[in-house]
């Protein structure tokens, strides 16, 4: 077979994947059938960050593969708003997710704001997949051969090393805002919480706590208790931060 080029456009911050420094624009010489998938991951871009690949303009599916001439535009989910149709690559709306070793501050900000995150520090790449797979969650990992492996279907690398501003990303790249519901989960453990009658756990609290607090929540797992004292006022600005900036931001 010949060899031929294709010329990729990477739009919105898939920029920053690229291993070339030419920009956003990058030509390959292809000498087999290839398919759209391979190509772009071999520029960099994990297909999990690619919501949309237009060939010659019409949408097409990773399974594609490229003839001569092909011109070929590769769209992030963040530029959903700017080139409309249905034949979208990603879902958003997704609340589960499995988070890697590097990611605690993150997968316990989400917990905080109720949002059910596997999280193990310790968990290797194989156990990672395998949770993804058996729980149907997404993948969230700045591990990009990872991100890139084949049976992942819905993940996402946070640009921030920040675990505030890697939230936020999250929160945004799935469509969360609306669904937020802080202190409904363990941020320790992830189990939901329960509410538990003063009666039942006094015995485990402190003298001040005894005398101040009322309403406390329980995880059925590991047992930890969440009361609104100080640490409480903590997170709720945590919180109060985080869904400012969400709004502020376009
Ligand atoms: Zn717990």
């Amino acid at each position: 077979m010949k060899q031929f080029t294709v010329r990729l456009h990477f739009h919105g911050d898939l920029n920053i994947f690229l291993r070339s420094k030419a920009g956003d624009i990058i030509e390959r010489r292809l000498a087999e059938k290839t398919s759209i998938k391979d190509i772009v991951e071999s520029c960099g871009v994990p297909h999990p960050e690619v919501d949309l690949i237009l060939v010659n303009e019409r949408p097409v599916d990773f399974n594609h593969t490229l003839a001569e001439n092909a011109k070929v535009e590769v769209f992030s989910v963040q530029n959903r708003a700017t080139a409309p149709t249905d034949k979208r690559l990603q879902t958003i709306g997704i609340s589960r997710f499995v988070a890697d070793g590097h990611l605690g501050g993150l997968a316990r900000n989400l917990r905080l704001l109720g949002f059910d995150v596997a999280y193990s520090p310790d968990a290797d790449d194989r156990q990672l997949l395998e949770v993804m797979t058996r729980e149907n969650r997404a993948l969230l990992t700045r591990d990009r051969p990872l991100l890139m492996h084949a049976i992942v279907q819905h993940g996402y690398y946070p640009r921030s090393q920040d675990p505030a501003e890697q939230t936020i990303e999250v929160v945004r790249r799935f469509d969360l805002s609306e669904v937020i519901a802080p202190f409904t989960r363990c941020m320790r453990c992830n189990a939901p919480l329960e509410e538990a009658a003063k009666a039942e756990i006094i015995d485990k609290l402190e003298p001040l706590t005894k005398i101040y607090y009322n309403q406390f929540r329980r995880c059925p797992d590991c047992e930890q208790i969440y009361w609104s004292g100080s640490h409480f006022a903590k997170l709720q600005r945590r919180i109060e931060e985080i869904r400012s900036r969400i709004r502020d931001k376009p």
